[in-house]
């Protein structure tokens, strides 16, 4: 508990500090250098922040999830499933042999 309150802490006083280095035209990074007025982060710190996310999209799209839905898996679907409790995996499955059913029925019915 005291560490999440520490936590909030550093975040709160680090935000305070790029508030100020915004306003005072340094970089909101390393809190130092001087900037021209339209850039945040200076050109180190700036290449250093692109780097991290390019490791970030490449580790997303290494990922397992990523794969599969590349492959054509709906995982909207899975997930969504997966949040379901069982009642409600087994209503859902009942409902679905009641269509298959009922579309069978229609499908026969039609049939000469
Ligand atoms: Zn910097």
């Amino acid at each position: 508990m005291a560490s999440e309150q520490r936590k909030a802490q550093w975040r709160e006083s680090r935000r305070r500090a790029r508030a100020r280095a915004r306003d005072e035209h340094r970089c909101i990074s390393c809190l130092q250098v001087r900037l021209a007025a339209d850039r945040v982060t200076c050109e180190r710190c700036g290449e250093r922040a692109n780097a991290a996310k390019r490791r970030r999209m490449r580790r997303l799209a290494s990922s397992a999830l990523a794969r599969a839905s590349a492959f054509g898996i709906d995982v909207g679907l899975l997930l969504r499933n997966l949040r379901l409790s069982p009642e409600q995996r087994f209503a859902e499955a009942e409902r679905s042999l009641r269509n298959a059913r009922t579309l069978a029925r229609i499908a026969h019915a039609r049939t000469p």
